[in-house]
């Protein structure tokens, strides 16, 4: 008996707000599978409706994403093409993709990425800070201990950073940040390809000042630590290091600070010297 073909599992992006953000390809792709698989299937409705397209339906989220898995291989298997979307943008980028993906590899069913809209990519593009070299964390975690972990990771880290966060979570994660970045950049992007598309550039403090009851859909980008001050300091006089801080703007009380922990020391011990030599 001749091996039926297998089906294809499409991984298509949809639009992250404007709906005229979908490829001619996508299109195409919707129209041409057996199944799409979505995260919500009555907001995937609305898209394909507004594009005046019909298909069979499979609902397909974090919580029934192992069972649904099964499921849609199965179809795969009998050779059924299957399309992938998430609620708006990439599927796989936190949003659900990933099970089923690997799943389709391991059987060695064909993946086909549908590129599109990606908010992280679209607020890095237009975030002016550096798009050298990045690192995609997503939601920074609930759990404290593995939140402390990814704080530790931002403060020090060498590229630019990029966040996602819900605009209800947004002050707390602020907060959370402003202990760590001292002044780096960072840009807010709310709401892109919307009509209150926004960004809200300026340090940290800036960013808090001007975000009270931001609502919407948001995106963090963080530049990069510049330079490691501890590095700095082992070369520097106490005063040398004071006017490296100085050049910088900054007021006594916060560059005290700062030298002290570059020197990992006590901030009085810094004020003594300080003292000593005036
Ligand atoms: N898969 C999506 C992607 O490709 O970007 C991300 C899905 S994730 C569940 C949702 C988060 O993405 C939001 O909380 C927000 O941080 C970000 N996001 C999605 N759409 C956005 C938009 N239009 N403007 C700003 N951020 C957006």
């Amino acid at each position: 008996m001749e091996k039926e073909e297998k089906g294809e599992l499409f991984v298509v992006a949809t639009p992250i707000g404007n709906l005229e953000d979908i490829t001619l390809r996508a299109i195409q792709v919707l129209k041409e599978v057996d199944i799409i698989a979505a995260e919500d299937t009555r907001h995937t409705l609305k898209l394909l409706n507004h594009l005046e397209i019909s298909k069979p339906l499979i609902s397909y989220h974090r919580h029934n994403e192992e069972i649904k898995t099964d499921d849609l291989l199965e179809k795969l298997e009998q050779g059924q093409n299957v399309a992938l979307v998430s609620d708006a943008g990439t599927p796989g980028i936190c949003d659900p993709g990933e099970v089923i993906i690997q799943k389709c590899i391991e059987k060695k069913i064909k993946v086909i990425p549908i590129p599109g809209a990606c908010a992280m990519i679209n607020a890095l593009i237009a975030s002016g800070i550096s798009t050298k070299e990045f690192v995609f964390l997503g939601f920074l975690p609930l759990n404290k201990k593995l939140r402390k972990e990814k704080l530790k990771e931002i403060e020090t880290c060498k590229k630019t950073i990029i966040l996602y966060e819900a605009p209800h979570k947004l002050v707390h994660t602020l907060q959370d940040l402003k202990d760590i970045l001292e002044n780096r950049k960072i840009v807010l992007a709310r709401e892109l390809t919307k009509i209150h598309e926004e960004f809200i550039r300026g340090t940290i403090d800036e960013i808090i000042e001007k975000s009270e009851n931001l609502k919407g859909e948001m995106v963090l980008i963080i530049e990069k630590n510049e330079e490691k001050n501890e590095d700095i300091s082992q070369n520097l006089t106490l005063q040398e290091h004071y006017q490296f801080y100085e050049r910088q703007g900054l007021e006594k009380k916060e560059i005290i600070k700062r030298i002290a922990k570059d020197r990992k020391v006590n901030k009085n011990e810094i004020y003594k010297n300080f003292i000593e030599h005036q």
